[in-house]
């Protein structure tokens, strides 16, 4: 070989541009295997990097699943290097898990995460899906899949066997998912969005899977934006009060008006408290606002008195979260106090899930509102989960009916005669709200209803408006 490159050395030397292409073309190869060994280097790094990091995993003691920071960790990872692959965030838990834990022990609430860890570990496929305990009854999976509706399915078919898990059979979960849009995204706000999801349904057996969707994210918006303006929009007076009278059944005279709040916002839109009222419950404003209400009901009602008018009673909607307030009824006294308005001209709405819970307090602050003079009425009575041997054990004055019951089946009736039938015996007023026909209105009146509400009579009315009602003879402004 020595000897041929002798050989070819002068003819080399008569031709140097076949030699520098040599020595380019040599240089050229050993570049090429330079970055080949960089590459390989690399490659080797990040296996290494990620042995590590694998290493460094934590696993929940309880569940012998990830925990929240590897989970992140890991998800991270998958995401990124199967881009292209349709993943889901879940995350879910258990309705009342406190409860259990509180009446069956510890060590029957550590079994059932067991079994709902034992159940994740079969779920999974092969495809990357990873699953985490965040802390107590609080799971996040990573799902893959090819559709949103498929994953759904999934999900509802996985709920069914949690529910009859043979540990403690009967429990009951929340569920809240988000497809994945960007891979990018920090798993920590992926997280968030499945998570706030899951809020919107949280307790709702007919429907315990929340979707995070494009519907989803404006109304998250909205909220966020309503929450932020109310404040300002408080000190801006932003927040209007109506008037909706209600009327005496047997004699069709107005003998009382109900206050309802509106929000109109500065470009003239008007948000109708459905809209609000549970937000502002969740974010604890609501206590700021009722009070507002109350206080713009006295001053108007102080105006009317000045007048030498004759005002009728108003009753003023109070949400439950006052009643967790320890100087609730000192400081409905005080503002009264400072209008000077008798206390037979303002009366408490509560709504009927007030009564639920905290019976003990419960009585003890409607003993304190009666004992300063102060009626008390049930509202949407009928609506939710009372039990009606609330009508003897709590001492309210008024039951209000609430307004499904006007505009259902035949059934509904019966169920209106039964409880007017009770109500009469317990000596107890009733109002029917949501009063929109005159069938509505005899039939109420068949059968002892006192008072009606609703737009056969009057829509709320603003207060100039209402103002006007009081002047006037009091009879209905349109009953035809
Ligand atoms: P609610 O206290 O049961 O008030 C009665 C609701 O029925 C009012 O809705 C009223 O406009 C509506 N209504 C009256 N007559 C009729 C009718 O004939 N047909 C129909 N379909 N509806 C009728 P609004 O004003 O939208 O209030 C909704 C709920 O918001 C109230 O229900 C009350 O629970 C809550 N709310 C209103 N104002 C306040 C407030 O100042 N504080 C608190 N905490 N809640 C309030
Ligand atoms: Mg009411
Ligand atoms: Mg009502």
């Amino acid at each position: 070989m020595t000897m041929l490159w002798l050989f070819a050395m002068p003819d080399f030397l008569s031709h140097p541009e076949v030699l520098i292409s040599l020595l380019i073309l040599l240089l050229a190869l050993c570049s090429v295997i330079a970055v080949f060994i960089a590459l390989l280097r690399s490659a080797k790094r990040e296996q290494e990097a990620l042995k590590h990091s694998n290493s460094l995993l934590i696993i929940d003691e309880t569940t012998d699943l990830l925990n929240e920071r590897s989970f992140e960790i890991v998800v991270q990872n998958r995401l990124r290097h199967h881009s292209k692959r349709k993943w889901f965030l879940l995350d879910f838990d258990i309705n009342h898990f406190e409860s259990i834990n509180t009446l069956y022990g510890f060590q029957r609430g550590d079994a059932i995460l067991q079994a709902i860890a034992a159940h994740l570990r079969r779920e999974r496929d092969q495809s990357g899906e990873c699953f985490a305990r965040v802390y107590a009854d609080h799971f996040i999976c990573l799902l893959t899949g090819d559709t949103l509706s498929g994953v759904k399915r999934r999900v509802l078919a996985m709920d069914e066997k949690l529910r009859n898990l043979t540990v403690h059979p009967g429990l009951q979960f929340s569920y809240g998912l988000y497809p994945i849009k960007d891979v990018n995204q920090p798993v920590t706000q992926l997280c968030d969005y499945a998570l706030s999801a899951k809020r919107l349904v949280k307790g709702n057996c007919m429907n315990p899977l929340g979707i995070y969707d494009a519907d989803f994210h404006q109304l998250q918006l909205e909220r966020f934006e309503l929450t932020a303006a109310m404040e300002p929009a408080l000190n801006a007076g932003e927040f209007l009060v109506c008037y909706q009278p209600k009327y005496d059944i047997a004699t069709e005279t107005m003998i009382g008006a109900e206050a309802l709040v509106r929000w109109q916002r500065k470009d003239g839109t008007v948000i109708v408290p459905d809209s609000f009222i549970a937000l502002f419950e969740q974010n604890g404003l609501i206590t700021k606002l009722d009070f507002y209400i109350l206080e713009t009901v006295c001053r108007f009602l102080r105006s009317v008195l000045d007048q030498k008018k004759e005002p009728v009673p108003v009753s003023v909607n109070f949400s439950r979260n006052h009643l967790y307030e320890a100087d609730f009824t000192k400081r409905l006294l005080d503002m009264l106090q400072t209008y000077e308005i008798p206390p037979h001209l303002i009366e408490i709405e509560l709504t009927e899930s007030a009564f639920v819970n905290c019976k003990d307090h419960l009585l003890h602050v409607m003993d304190e509102l009666h004992d300063n003079g102060l009626l008390i009425s049930i509202d949407d009575f009928g609506s939710g989960y009372s039990s009606l041997n609330m009508l003897k054990e709590m001492p309210f004055d008024i039951v209000k009916l609430d307004r499904g019951f006007l505009h259902s089946s035949d059934r509904d009736y019966v169920v209106i005669e039964t409880i007017l039938n009770m109500t009469r015996r317990l000596q107890l007023k009733t109002v029917a709200e949501g009063v929109e026909t005159k069938e509505q209105l005899a039939f109420l009146r068949k059968h002892g209803c006192d008072v009606a509400q609703g737009y056969l009579f009057s829509q709320p009315l603003s207060q100039p408006e209402f103002s006007q009602q009081l002047i006037s003879a009091r009879k209905p402004a349109e009953c035809s």
